[in-house]
């Protein structure tokens, strides 16, 4: 195959292949493949042990028995159209109109690629935060637009105002948020998302609010939504997700809400991508959204238990952590245990004692002789949705390295 190709070059210069043409692996499937291959307690990649809510998983079998099996129109089903925006006023109080400011997606990962690839292009800036989750960074290189970033840093992973104004610019065109915040567990501060929505308007940017870890957030915290914010919802796109919230994340369904205008944007690449996606698994995700709060509130406390028992059994076994605020992650620094160098370690721990954390650098930019990392070199990020027992066995595991 010609190395020449565009989408090559696009890929190269994404560092989504490597010196010999061959395509890299995410970091989350290269060390979910290593948890197998050593029999390693799996807190690397993010997803969920246990299965969603019964009706849900129900739902799905019926819709497939039932013929559901074809094509769906090209927004997603009506049903499911109408259930994301009851979702939105209930959660809220945002109002939008499913019939045109409502698009179903190939997970939220479709809805983010899609969105950059219709807004973005060569000769423009898309800002993030960084760290940021893998697969902006990668589809900002594909989309042939510059990444500039607003770095967070400890306490609390926020960013500064300076690092805000210093990002954004005449040339940004979109500014991608993810609040809570992967990999990090943070939120972001009130006043952040507020100066962030002013320079967006200042420079006319898009906002693409990844909010997939929406009814994740402890400690007696709501969630709000980018859109509710003044003057941000005529210029933000929000992005959301079965995965996380039902715990489906193999379903791959997911949607982007915001002005009719942007998501006929979106609708424009999203169908060449994939058309339309997960026939059968829409009418579940609309009974899932429909759920009494108990369910919303359950899977809240059960994750922060799971927060807890992990967060404590990090410390215990010698590491310090940062508080998370929300989503399924701690950020936890080995640097006492002599674990600098976290991409080492974290293959290194896959084996003795057989344990799956992701490197943070995973979620930075490359450093390089001159180039100060912005994400901490020894940081690793552990996933906490996992069974308590799966959490302790980790952490009895972990707990050897004391010694
Ligand atoms: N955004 C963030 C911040 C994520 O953590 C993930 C994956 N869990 C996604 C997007 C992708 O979501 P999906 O699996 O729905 O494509
Ligand atoms: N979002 C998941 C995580 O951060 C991984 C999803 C994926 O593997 N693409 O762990």
């Amino acid at each position: 195959m010609s190395t020449d190709a565009p989408w090559m070059r696009a890929a190269r210069a994404a560092g989504l292949v490597g010196a010999d043409g061959s395509v890299r692996t995410t970091i989350f499937a290269e060390m979910s493949a290593l948890a197998a291959e050593h029999g390693a307690v799996n807190l690397g990649q993010g997803f969920p042990d246990d299965d969603g809510p019964p009706e849900v998983l129900d739902s799905a079998v019926e819709a497939i028995r039932g013929g559901v099996n074809q094509y769906p129109p090209g927004r997603g089903f009506a049903e499911l159209r109408a259930a994301i925006a009851e979702h939105q006023q209930r959660f809220y109080g945002l109002t939008v109109d499913p019939a045109t400011e409502v698009l179903v997606t190939a997970g939220a990962t479709e809805a983010i690629a899609a969105s950059l690839l219709a807004l973005a292009g060569s000769g423009d800036e898309v800002v993030t935060v960084e760290p940021f989750y893998d697969s902006y960074a990668a589809v900002i290189g594909l989309s042939g637009a510059r990444h500039v970033t607003i770095p967070l840093s400890e306490p609390g992973f926020q960013p500064s105002a300076a690092g805000i104004d210093a990002a954004i610019g005449d040339r940004t065109r979109v500014i991608v948020l993810n609040s809570p915040h992967n990999p990090t567990g943070s939120i972001l501060a009130p006043e952040h998302v507020e100066r962030i929505v002013a320079a967006a308007a200042r420079h006319d940017a898009v906002i693409v609010s990844d909010e997939v870890y929406e009814h994740l957030v402890y400690d007696g915290a709501r969630h709000r939504p980018t859109a509710t914010f003044a003057g941000a919802a005529a210029r933000t796109l929000t992005v959301s997700s079965a995965a996380k919230t039902f715990s489906v994340t193999g379903w791959k369904i997911g949607w982007v809400t915001g002005p009719a205008a942007l998501i006929e944007a979106v609708l424009g690449v999203k169908q060449w991508l994939t058309y339309v996606n997960g026939a059968p698994f829409q009418g579940a995700v609309a009974r899932g959204l429909r759920l009494d709060d108990s369910f919303f509130d359950g899977l809240r406390s059960t994750m922060q238990r799971r927060r807890d028992l992990l967060a404590a059994g990090l410390v215990d076994a010698g590491f310090t952590i940062a508080p998370t605020a929300g989503s399924y992650f701690i950020v936890a620094d080995g640097s006492r245990l002599g674990l600098t160098d976290a991409a080492a370690s974290a293959r290194a721990l896959a084996v003795d004692p057989g344990v799956v954390a992701i490197p943070l650098s995973a979620f930075g930019r490359a450093s390089g002789p001159g180039v100060d990392p912005i994400v901490s070199p020894s940081a690793l990020r552990f996933a906490f949705c996992k069974p308590d027992a799966v959490i302790a066995e980790g952490v009895r595991r972990l707990q050897s390295l004391r010694r």
